[in-house]
């Protein structure tokens, strides 16, 4: 049996905003992963079996390991057809936000989001959300949006709307959010929906091969100098530091999602329990954070470079230089050197 995560009042308000509106825009966060889109198109997929008029809408473009799922052509890519997802907004008579806990993560469609009078639903599980939306299911307990979106769904008392469309976009986001259930997946409860999804007519098997062994050869050639060439060891702070500047990438025609994952890699080096990539793009530098165990990598995140996320998985943006990053990123080592041994 599914605990009843969401509140029965939060799930009455949601069923009222749901028979009100037919026009109904979901939006997730930039750079979306396969949470933002898998939560997003599970959703996408049973709204349409709900009979509802309704668009996905994400800031820019998704990896290409994505590109499979179903649904993903409906999707508009914001930064691609500005006027239309300005447009969806405008005409949306209610608006879920999925797997981000502020405005700012959805870029440039966020003034857009601000103006909107519809209704906004905020599904997610990053903590300490902002207060943009209306209503708000913020669960930083439950290892994926995706997961949320199940829940959500079954609460509503609506499981039999879930299609194996659906039932597999759902699956995606739980399976990428949880590295295939290996870290933050001990809940009994996500091994429950599984085989409900199952039920559902998915093929894990078959999705789990198309997620992770779908890489281009410049991706596979790109981790591999990375991990030769680029991976550095701070073995009195059990740390690890991958950089790659933009001329790198250029020789491996990066694209999209190509360096996705790296950032995990070290943490399965006996002893490194703290690991960052810090990966040079046009105008900044973005910066992600993994650990192992309990090293609050939200908390370097923001402190450092007011970026923030989850305990185990957080990022940043830098405005300066690459090296810049990097030389904060090792000065900044030995004030958590308690937290890290
Ligand atoms: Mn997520």
């Amino acid at each position: 049996m599914l605990n009843q995560v969401i509140s029965e009042s939060i799930i009455q308000k949601a069923e009222k905003y749901l028979n009100k509106a037919n026009k109904i825009v979901i939006i997730s966060h930039v750079s979306p992963d396969g949470d933002a889109l898998g939560s997003s198109l599970g959703l996408y997929h049973f709204l349409l079996e709900l009979g509802k008029s309704v668009n996905v809408l994400v800031p820019n473009n998704f990896p290409q390991f994505l590109n499979w799922m179903k649904g993903v052509k409906d999707v508009t890519i914001g930064n691609k057809h500005d006027a239309s997802s300005k447009e969806l907004i405008e005409a949306a008579e209610l608006l879920f936000c999925l797997d981000f806990n502020a405005l700012k993560r959805t870029d440039q469609l966020a003034s857009y989001i601000e103006k909107s009078r519809a209704k906004k639903i905020m599904i997610d599980h990053h903590p300490f959300p902002d207060n943009f939306a209306d209503l708000i299911i913020s669960h930083p307990e439950i290892s994926s949006t995706s997961e949320l979106i199940f829940r959500f769904i079954c609460q509503l008392g609506m499981f039999d709307l879930i299609n194996r469309d659906a039932a597999e976009c759902i699956y995606t986001g739980m399976m990428t959010d949880t590295g295939a259930f290996t870290f933050n997946s001990n809940s009994s409860q996500i091994y429950f929906i599984i085989g409900e999804l199952l039920e559902k007519g998915i093929d894990k098997d078959a999705i789990y091969d198309k997620v992770y062994n779908n890489y281009s050869e410049s991706r596979i050639r790109l981790q591999g100098y990375v991990l030769y060439e680029k991976m550095r060891l701070f073995n009195e702070y059990k740390t690890s530091l991958i950089t790659l500047s933009a001329a790198e990438q250029q020789v491996f025609q990066w694209q999209q999602g190509d360096t996705e994952g790296f950032v995990n890699i070290p943490l399965s080096i006996e002893n490194v329990v703290f690991s960052a990539f810090i990966r040079e793009e046009t105008n900044k530098i973005r910066i992600s954070f993994r650990s192992k165990g309990n090293f609050p990598t939200n908390q370097f995140a923001s402190e450092i470079f007011h970026g923030g996320g989850h305990l185990n998985a957080s990022g940043a943006e830098f405005s300066g230089s690459l090296d810049e990053a990097i030389d904060l990123f090792e000065q900044s080592l030995p004030k958590y050197k308690q937290l890290l041994v």
